[in-house]
């Protein structure tokens, strides 16, 4: 096994045990939410500052951590004040650390500053599907669902190549590339690289076409942590994005998994149930899955693990040299092929 390579397992409470072993990896985390939790109805509409008196005395009272809360403290400091008619654009994926990051986003910004954007994979587990509109509707900041041509689509018939992990043409097509695309048509600005001073250069779609520009650039928000992966662990607190060409800024760069659900559940938020069963929110059948997570999906959604299989039919080389159909074949077999499916309760504690 490779060093940085994490592995997981659930335990008898079906409960996501974490145990990542590497320089920067989650080191034994256990994934158990607070005996007799529910969330609130909707976040607490304080002000900026009530919320920096909430969280020092939450801190003080031992509801959390006093590093939890200076984390906290600092990356609102560091969020940039916004300019007139400016505003922050979080880029949400129904996860847990896009989760925190809009929690710090609307602790910061009025709600009507802030405008949040989920690009559909069109393979997100049905999970986030449904957390979704609970999650908007608790923290009163409309989502806006991006369609793109999904991920099956671009695999099977447009880039039919599995992605590798510093070239992920997925991410770009079917997470950044639509972002993009919706801030040029809504006319907001983009931060272009500085050409001769002479010809400052002009806001473009990527057809070449000229952007009518009607607002600023907004200010890119995304949930990134540095103790997610070697890769993201040299990761700016911000970095101007070369594919949305605007600037992005990374508010729980630097929490460990643990504060990220500290903060979820002191602030009493519903949270995305797919945690219950595995360790990412991401496409169900990403290709930088684990097997185990592969076989899970089959376990809770055979109707998605087919898709997979039907796609790496199209890619003609077997998903990691395993192979998304010997996985399940393996599942069939044994008869675990979509035995989660039936039994499985969804609720929002
Ligand atoms: S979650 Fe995985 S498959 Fe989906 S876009 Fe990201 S890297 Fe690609």
């Amino acid at each position: 096994m490779k060093q940085s390579m994490a592995m997981f397992e659930i335990n008898e409470n079906n409960e996501l045990v974490m145990s990542c072993k590497g320089p920067v990896g989650e080191s034994h985390f256990q994934f158990s939410v607070p005996v007799g939790y529910t969330p609130t109805d909707h976040m607490p509409n304080l002000t900026f500052e009530q919320w920096k008196l909430k969280i020092r005395n939450a801190a003080f009272a031992g509801e959390i951590s006093a590093e939890l809360a200076s984390k906290i403290l600092a990356s609102l400091d560091r969020l940039p004040d916004l300019e007139p008619g400016q505003k922050v654009c979080a880029s949400f994926s129904n996860g847990k650390d896009s989760e925190a990051m809009m929690l710090l986003t609307a602790i910061k910004y009025p709600p009507d500053r802030i405008m949040a954007l989920f690009a559909d994979t069109k393979d997100e587990w049905p999970e986030t599907y449904d957390f979704q509109p609970v999650f908007e509707s608790w923290i009163g900041i409309p989502i806006t669902t991006l369609e793109t041509e999904g991920i099956h689509e671009l695999l099977r018939h447009r880039m039919p190549f599995w992605p590798m992990m510093k070239r992920r043409h997925c991410t770009k097509n079917c997470k950044m590339i639509p972002q993009r695309d919706y801030l040029d048509q809504q006319g907001y600005d983009q931060i272009r690289l500085q050409g001769r001073a002479k010809n400052p250069p002009k806001a473009k779609f990527r057809s070449g076409e000229l952007l009518d520009v009607k607002y600023p650039a907004p200010v890119m928000l995304c949930g990134e942590r540095w103790s997610e992966s070697a890769n993201r662990s040299q990761l700016p607190h911000d970095s101007r994005d070369d594919v949305i060409l605007r600037y992005t800024h990374r508010p729980v760069l630097e929490f460990r998994i643990e504060e990220i659900w500290e903060l979820i559940f002191w602030m009493r938020a519903p949270y995305n149930q797919v945690y219950h069963f595995v360790r990412r929110c991401a496409c169900a059948g990403c290709p930088f899955a684990s097997e185990k997570e592969i076989e899970t999906l089959g376990e809770h959604h055979p109707d998605k693990l087919d898709e997979w299989c039907e796609t790496e039919r199209y890619i003609n080389h077997p998903w990691k040299g395993i192979g998304f159909s010997t996985i399940r074949a393996r599942l069939i077999r044994s008869g675990r092929y979509g035995r989660m499916a039936v039994s499985k309760e969804r609720k929002y504690a």
